[in-house]
C-alpha cells in the first residue's frame, strides 16, 4: 500500500506542477483569459476584497454622513430643525415638494431650520436630506396647531386696497435671501415692549369660504411713536415707506438675521435705518404708526424662514 501511495502523490505532484508551470506560462503570456481558466479568478479575488474592504473602512471613518432632527412631531407656523454631520458641502433638505439650503454651522456640520407653512395639511411627511451621493430620510409628523378661525364678512362692492407690485416684489425678493452669515445669536427679544394684542396663525375665512389665511405675525399695542427695536442681530434688507407705493404694508422695514431667517416690521410711522445697514439686538429702529391697512396704531412683527412664515415666539421662548 505504502509504495503504491507514494507513487500517486508523486503522480498528482508532476502533474499539478505541470499544471502550474503551463498557468503560470499562460498568465505571463497574457493569454489566461482566453482559456476561461477557473483556478485564477478565486487566486485574485482576496485580493480585490481585501482593498476594497480597506477602502470603505476608511472612507467611513472620514465621513460618517448622517441627518438628526431636534424633534420629528411639530405643529403648524413651527419648524423642523435638521442637522446633518459629515457633509463636504451644503446639503439640500426636503419637506412637502420644497427644497431648503443647509448652512454651515461648523466643521462639516450643517443646519436648516425647515419652516412648516400654518395651513400645512397635519399629517405624516418626510424630511429628505441630500449631497453628493448620499441621502437620507426620517419620517415626521405635522400636528394642527388648533388656532382660532375668525370669520370675516366684506361687502362685495367696497373696494379693497390690494398690495402693489413694488411691495410685493420687493419684499418676496428680500425673502429670497439666503445669507451664509449667521447674524443673530441666541434668543430674540420682543421688538416692542407693549402688550401683545394678536397672537400668529390665527386662521381667516372670508364671506364663508375656505381658511386660506392667517396672521403672519404678532402685533403688540404699541402707543403711536413707541420705540421699534431690532430683536437680534442683523443686516436691513429693505425699507419701504407708505408713499412709494407700500400700500397694504405701509412703512416697512425688513431685517436678514442670515441662514434664510428675516423679520419683518408693518405700519411704522418713522424709519430710523436705511437699506445694508447692520443693526445690533436691541437697538432702536423705528416707531409704531398706522401706516398701510391698520386699523388703529400697532406694531406687526413678522419671522420667516426661508419666506414661509413661523411663529415669532418661537425664536424669543
Ligand atoms: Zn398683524
Amino acid at each position: 500500500m505504502q509504495p503504491s501511495e507514494n507513487y500517486i502523490n508523486k503522480k498528482t505532484f508532476l502533474r499539478t506542477t505541470i499544471l502550474f508551470s503551463f498557468l503560470s506560462l499562460l498568465t505571463a503570456l497574457n493569454l489566461a483569459s482566453a482559456f476561461d481558466i477557473k483556478q485564477a479568478p478565486t487566486e485574485v479575488k482576496p485580493q480585490v476584497a481585501q482593498s476594497q474592504a480597506k477602502a470603505a473602512v476608511s472612507v467611513e471613518a472620514a465621513a460618517p454622513l448622517s441627518m438628526t432632527l431636534k424633534k420629528t412631531a411639530v405643529q403648524q407656523g413651527q419648524y423642523f430643525e435638521v442637522d446633518i454631520t459629515g457633509a463636504e458641502k451644503n446639503p439640500l433638505v426636503w419637506f412637502n415638494s420644497e427644497s431648503f439650503l443647509a448652512f454651515k454651522v461648523g466643521d462639516k456640520a450643517y443646519k436648516a431650520l425647515v419652516p412648516v407653512e400654518n395651513l400645512t395639511k397635519p399629517g405624516g411627511y418626510v424630511i429628505l436630506a441630500r449631497t453628493g451621493g448620499w441621502e437620507e430620510r426620517i419620517p415626521v409628523k405635522v400636528l394642527d396647531n388648533r388656532k382660532p378661525i375668525q370669520y370675516i364678512y366684506l361687502d362685495p362692492d367696497k373696494s379693497s386696497l390690494e398690495a402693489t407690485n413694488k411691495e410685493i416684489n420687493e419684499i418676496s425678493s428680500a425673502f429670497r435671501l439666503k445669507t451664509e452669515e449667521k447674524y443673530a445669536q441666541g434668543k430674540f427679544s420682543y421688538p416692542s415692549t407693549a402688550v401683545k394684542s394678536s397672537p400668529f396663525g390665527v386662521k381667516r375665512s372670508y364671506n364663508k369660504g375656505p381658511v386660506d389665511s392667517y396672521h403672519k405675525g404678532l402685533d403688540f399695542a404699541g402707543k403711536m411713536g413707541s420705540p421699534v427695536f431690532a430683536p437680534a442681530d442683523g443686516k436691513v434688507a429693505l425699507t419701504g415707506l407708505e408713499k412709494d407705493g407700500f400700500q397694504v404694508h405701509g412703512n416697512t422695514i425688513l431685517i436678514d438675521h442670515g441662514h434664510a431667517l428675516s423679520s419683518i416690521y408693518l405700519h411704522l410711522s418713522k424709519i430710523d435705518v436705511k437699506k445694508g445697514d447692520m443693526v445690533t439686538k436691541g437697538q432702536k429702529i423705528g416707531e409704531v404708526g398706522h401706516t398701510g391697512i391698520s386699523t388703529g396704531p400697532h406694531l406687526h412683527w413678522g419671522t420667516y424662514l426661508y419666506g414661509t412664515s413661523v411663529d415669532p415666539e418661537l425664536f424669543v421662548k
